[in-house]
């Protein structure tokens, strides 16, 4: 339902026709709120935002962030950065400057409409964590000169900006390190390893497992995260973050791919990849903070999740053998 015109906000959600962008804009609205998403379409689909097409509160420019952006909003929500390794890494460049050049634009955008302003971090910031499972107070293990860098150190230094944005202009700041989050409309060829699996084993095709399979990554369903952004936002000045979102269930690689075999009821074969260079061994968040001030904690567990996922490719891809 549309809030009353003196109730409603107006969101800025850049990266927003991205995987965890368009779910949060779909809460946005369904909230009541006004939107007006911003993206590139760089890793992002106009397909993932069209069934918003005829809603006169929502707005979709076409726009990088590198640029500065001249709008009227309430919030802004910085979702803007490829998060794929694959992606990212196709041009490095860019992706430092999407982190930081993003970052400066959109904390000046907000510094002149002193609005709140949410930055979507990463737990990359950790990069192959030493301490198990990470706090928010750990500072990391960070290559600063290797393939995985552009995202790790842009969006480390983004969150710098954001925290010298809050000392030098008092700025409304809050940083969310996002763990890996999953669901449907994640892009079916960007390499991340449950989008991957899934169309490996629907395709009929091997599950390229990495390494040994026994790194490890929890994972958190989208509509989950999506509800933890915006608790999050909706908290006082005083919680600034760093806040760790993320489903604190830890999984080896190589049983995600026998789950997801599992679940598609695929008979395909389980094949060993190289593992690619500094692929964190380790990684599960410490979710405590976020209990606490948000009362947040993931409610969808793997299996309920791959299967809407499962489910999701099945609908767009009708094709594949399985
Ligand atoms: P995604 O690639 O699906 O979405 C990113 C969106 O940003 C895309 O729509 C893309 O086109 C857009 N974009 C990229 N560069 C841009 C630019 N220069 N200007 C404007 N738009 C640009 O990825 P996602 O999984 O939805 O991730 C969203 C955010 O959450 C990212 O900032 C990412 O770093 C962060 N994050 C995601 C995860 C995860 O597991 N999905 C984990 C940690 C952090
Ligand atoms: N991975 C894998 N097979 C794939 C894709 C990824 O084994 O087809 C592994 C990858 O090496 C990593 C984990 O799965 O250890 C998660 O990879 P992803 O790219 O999804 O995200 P990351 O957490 O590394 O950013």
């Amino acid at each position: 339902m549309p809030r009353a015109y003196n109730l409603r906000k107006r969101v800025l959600v850049t990266g927003g026709a991205g995987f965890i962008g368009s779910h949060l804009i779909d809460s946005l609205l369904q909230q009541g709120n006004e939107v007006l998403c911003v993206d590139n379409l760089f890793t992002g689909a106009k397909r993932n935002i069209e069934h918003h097409h005829n809603n006169a509160r929502f707005e979709f420019i076409r726009h990088d962030v590198t640029i500065p952006l001249y709008v009227e909003v309430d919030e802004i929500y910085n979702l803007a950065c490829p998060a794929s390794p694959v992606h990212y890494q196709h041009d490095p460049v860019q992706t430092t400057k999407t982190s930081v050049q993003g970052a400066i634009n959109m904390l000046g955008l907000a510094k002149r409409l002193r609005c709140k302003i949410l930055q979507a971090s990463t737990s990359e910031v950790y990069g192959d964590p030493i301490l198990h499972p990470q706090p928010e107070s750990y500072w990391g293990n960070v290559n600063p000169i290797g393939a995985r860098s552009c995202y790790d150190e842009g969006k480390r230094c983004a969150e710098t900006l954001f925290f010298d944005y809050r000392r030098q202009h008092g700025l409304e700041i809050k940083v969310a390190r996002i763990f890996n989050t999953f669901g449907p409309r994640m892009h079916h060829a960007d390499g991340r390893v449950v989008s991957n699996f899934i169309v490996q084993a629907l395709k009929g095709a091997p599950l390229t497992v990495y390494g040994d399979g026994q790194q490890t990554r929890s994972f958190c369903y989208v509509q989950d995260m999506v509800d933890g952004l915006i608790r999050f936002m909706e908290t006082d000045e005083t919680e600034t973050g760093p806040i760790n979102l993320g489903n604190p269930v830890e999984y080896t690689i190589r049983s995600l791919a026998e789950r997801t075999l599992a679940l598609t009821g695929s008979k395909s074969d389980i094949i060993w990849e190289t593992l690619p260079e500094d692929d964190p061994k380790q990684r599960c968040p410490n979710i405590g903070l976020a209990k606490e001030v948000l009362s947040w904690a993931p409610r969808l567990q793997l299996d309920e999740g791959l299967n809407k996922t499962i489910e999701y490719y099945r609908q767009l891809f009708p094709g594949w053998a399985i």
